[in-house]
């Protein structure tokens, strides 16, 4: 079994169709007539933005518009002025086009692949991919042809372009493997929008599985399994038909409302790391954003992003999803999630020191650097501001009183922003939910997170296998706590949401709607799941599943009986 990036959902079961990449090596001539020269990279110039042009209008059929733009990218890199002067005095100078183009891209190459924002690194893919398509023309190769593979193929790639990836013939190809790539390169988004399964980033994948190898691509869960065992294939087939039968069917809740069996709206937002993620979102149909983890913008970077670059981020999200609700939540550092150029101590228990909001109060100028973003771009969008892991009323206040000072000081640049914006916290701590009804005088919304709740209420590490049994949202001590915390939050008539991964838990669903849970926050491949169990109960119904719950002693009974309840 190999392990790599789940770039794309779903599982794909067929034989291994390694491509290796045409040889395009050459040994560089000093050409006697320059402008012949020229008039040869002129031509594969023509020839590859030809059929660029052609691939463009066959993904917008084939995966959307959105996808296809993508491809515009290689027209500019193919068209940029900068490139084209540089392989032109290349050539003036003695080169011959061959040699002229490959250090023109090689160029650009280095250049994008240093950058420190992701996305601009993502491009050096793209740059890489115009090299390889104009030097394939110079030198009269083939180019990878991934367009008429045999039916159940898994394309196994160290690298899938994009133009490889807009040539992929859906119906046949079943699985990606790559050996590079993340989940923001274009190839796993246009590999998301084909919706074929794929892990990429799979060290060596293209020597250790050979074409005719039998391959089991789990791009839900980042794994392909090679040589499967019968039982192996039994069980990934019995999940891919149930994976493509839910999926189908999901399909009717898509550009539908969220509300209950009784018609009680509900909002279904989701969670995201990046601004990309809030394409994905969107395209799943989520009615905003319930938690962008700001602090993977931290964590990408070398050091920290300036308040223009957060901006940027924050604005991106805030366009995207056209004035829906977009909470994002300020740098949570600390515990598991480690940001180097801070130089943080180190702590006895990381899980219980100085991390989060307390990191930040304390670093308050860096803090304003981060508010001021966020205010800025709240001038494009419904931004709401969210505190990770409050404790106390005292930090809730204190971030309030820095978030009115940003606001001073951009009134005093004469800068936009939402003076009304809404300043909520997480409740993800048993301190939080004893205070919820304190908390909810000072908040505009809650927003619960269930993954640190349960570890910090039962005092169990979710990655310890040995006290897993009490890392469960089942727990009744967990319950209760819920309960309360939702009932504080309507009593005083703030927004409550759940952006933990319990908010997507189809057995939890019921008794969440029974508390009045007023907005879940998911994963994008979890909204058309939730938008249906939600719509599969009433709230009399989930009532009286939940009156039964809060009766019994043990998660053990409390998950059998939400089991047997289950739609
Ligand atoms: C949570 O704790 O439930 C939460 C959403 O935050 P994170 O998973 O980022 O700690
Ligand atoms: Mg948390």
């Amino acid at each position: 079994m190999f392990k790599g990036v789940n770039a794309s959902d779903g599982f794909g079961i067929g034989v291994a169709q390694v491509a290796i990449a045409p040889d395009l090596s050459f040994t560089p001539s000093v050409p006697e007539d320059a402008e012949q020269e020229k008039a040869r990279y002129a031509a594969a110039l023509e020839k590859f933005v030809a059929q660029t042009n052609a691939q463009i209008e066959r993904m917008k059929r084939t995966v959307g518009e959105e996808a296809a733009l993508i491809m515009g990218a290689h027209i500019e890199f193919a068209e940029d002025e900068g490139i084209k002067e540089m392989v032109g005095s290349s050539i003036d100078s003695g080169m011959c086009a061959e040699q002229a183009v490959s250090e023109a891209y090689d160029t650009y190459y280095t250049m994008f692949s240093q950058m420190e924002d992701e996305l601009f690194r993502e491009r050096a893919a793209d740059v890489a991919d115009v090299k390889t398509g104009l030097l394939a023309d110079l030198l009269g190769k083939e180019v990878v042809d991934l367009s008429t593979l045999p039916e159940h193929s898994i394309v196994v790639v160290k690298e899938l372009t994009p133009s490889m990836t807009a040539d992929i013939d859906k119906d046949n190809v079943t699985g990606i493997v790559t050996e590079t790539g993340g989940r923001t390169s274009h190839s796993a988004i246009i590999a998301r929008a084909l919706e074929i399964p794929a892990v990429l980033s799979v060290s060596d994948a293209t020597s250790l599985i050979k074409t005719g190898d039998m391959l089991v691509v789990d791009g839900t869960n980042g794994k392909v399994i090679a040589s499967p065992s019968d039982h192996e294939l039994e069980h990934y087939r019995a999940k891919a038909k149930a994976y493509a039968e839910e999926k189908v069917a999901l399909e009717a809740y898509r550009g539908k409302e969220t509300v209950t069996g009784d018609g009680e709206k509900v909002l279904l937002v989701a969670n995201i790391g990046n601004p990309e993620d809030a394409n994905v979102a969107a395209e799943h149909d989520c009615e905003g954003i319930g938690l962008f983890r700001s602090e993977f913008l931290f964590m990408d970077a070398k050091e920290l992003p300036s308040e223009d670059e957060q901006f940027a981020a924050y604005q991106k999200v805030a366009l995207r999803m056209k004035g829906q609700p977009v909470i994002i939540r300020t740098l949570d550092v600390g515990g598991d999630k480690e940001i180097p150029y801070l130089n943080l101590q180190r702590e006895e228990n990381p899980f219980m020191g100085f991390r989060a909001i307390r990191y930040c109060l304390n670093n308050s100028d860096q803090y304003k650097v981060q508010l001021t973003a966020l205010l800025r771009a709240s001038a494009f969008g419904d931004i709401k501001i969210m505190l990770p892991l409050v404790t106390s009323i005292e930090e809730v206040r204190q971030a309030k009183a820095l978030i009115e000072e940003c606001k001073a000081s951009l009134d005093a640049r004469g800068v936009a922003y939402n003076k009304d914006i809404e300043v909520g916290t997480m409740i993800e701590t048993p301190a939080a939910s004893l205070i919820a009804d304190d908390l909810a005088a000072e908040c505009d919304f809650f927003s619960i997170g269930t993954n640190d709740l349960i570890g910090y209420t039962m005092c169990a590490d979710r990655g310890n296998d040995r006290v897993g049994y009490l890392y469960e949202v089942y727990q009744p001590a967990v319950l209760r706590s819920l309960r309360r915390i939702i009932a504080e939050g309507n009593r005083q008539n703030i927004m409550v949401g759940m952006c933990g991964e319990a908010a997507a838990d189809p057995l939890l669903i019921p008794v969440l709607l029974s508390f009045g849970l007023g907005e879940f926050s998911v994963s994008a491949p979890s909204i058309l799941r939730t938008r249906r169990i939600l719509s599969e109960w009433t709230k009399a119904e989930a009532d009286a599943l939940t009156e039964k719950v809060l009766g019994l002693k043990t998660a053990a009974e409390v998950k059998a009986a939400l089991q047997a309840a289950a739609r």
